[in-house]
């Protein structure tokens, strides 16, 4: 289960300090620094901990916590609060352009879960009443345009594809093609690559310049911890995106990227994939992820 590790050490640290009653400065300090311990082993990002270690200290040594009646379940409320604003805060909403459709433009690194995702979102946005349309501009595997195909048939949502077309061509015809039809989102599935290079970039600004699109969704593999922050921030400081979809959080994720996307980039989550099938996308959460992790 995802965050398993992070959880059992939080609570053995909270079980500590609860069994110490009243609570003294030194008390708190040393609780702090094994929640510290918990997140850098979790793979949350060095400087992420130690603020948030450093945060969660200063409002907890303070005369209200310590001389309340239970002053450890005061320390615990302050971690859940603090865990809540790490990962956001509030719910992150999509954009809703006055004029439709909406353009989001979907990217990733291969593997991550860009196509799947697609599928996801697609499906979830119908099933709200939304009247999506997949774009398909991954144009140098052609696996990938089948894929997404199938994708769209099992989600019930039509697949617009101009086969190896140049993708800025493809996605200014697939949004001309949303106005006449009536799609009201239309969901651009890009080219991924292996790693960050400089023609996928090159390629993902030209669609993002030419096509103006109000949502970049970064997917990325909750799996690859660490790693995941670092595409997260590259992508970022190239494309500006607008949020992540964090995927695969049904795995053994030990949580360091749920933990780390939104201070390092200052980008929201926006949806979490929790399994391969295509109804296992939610909104993300972030106070029902910092619960979840409290246990
Ligand atoms: P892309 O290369 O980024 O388009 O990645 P795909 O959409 O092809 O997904 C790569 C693999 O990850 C596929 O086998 C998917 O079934 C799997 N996958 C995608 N999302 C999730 C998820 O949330 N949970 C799990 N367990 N597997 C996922």
């Amino acid at each position: 289960m995802a965050f398993e590790g992070l959880a059992d050490k939080l609570s053995a640290a909270f079980k500590r300090l609860k069994s110490k009653g009243k609570l003294n400065e030194a008390d708190v300090k040393e609780a702090m620094r094994e929640v510290r311990l918990a997140l850098l082993e979790a793979d949350v990002n060095y400087k992420v901990a130690k603020d948030f270690t450093n945060t969660v200290s200063a409002r907890a040594v303070g005369t209200e916590v310590m001389e309340s009646l239970t002053p450890a379940q005061m320390v615990i409320k302050i971690v859940n609060e603090e865990l809540t604003a790490l990962m956001g805060g509030s719910d992150a909403k999509l954009a809703s352009p006055p004029s439709p459709p909406t353009i989001i433009m979907l990217c990733g690194l291969q593997g991550a879960g860009k196509t799947t995702h697609a599928g996801k979102l697609g499906l979830m946005l119908k099933n709200k009443g939304h009247r999506p349309l997949l774009v398909a501009c991954d144009i140098y595997r052609p696996a990938a345009i089948k894929q997404l195909q199938v994708v769209g048939e099992n989600a019930g949502v039509p697949v617009f594809e101009m086969g190896q077309e140049d993708p800025v061509k493809i996605c200014k015809a697939a949004v001309r093609h949303a106005r006449d039809y009536g799609n009201d989102m239309v969901l651009i599935d890009t080219a991924g690559r292996l790693q960050i290079d400089e023609v996928l970039m090159n390629e993902l600004k030209n669609i993002k310049n030419e096509i103006g699109p109000h949502e970049i969704l970064l997917v990325v593999d909750s799996m690859t911890g660490q790693e995941a922050v670092n595409v997260a921030k590259t992508f970022d400081e190239l494309l500006n995106i607008t949020g992540v979809i964090l995927t695969k959080l049904d795995g053994d994720t030990r949580g360091g990227a749920a933990l780390s996307v939104r201070a390092v980039t200052g980008k929201p989550i926006k949806f979490a994939g929790t399994g391969e099938k295509l109804q296992d996308l939610e909104i993300f959460h972030p106070d029902r992820m910092a619960s979840r992790i409290l246990g």
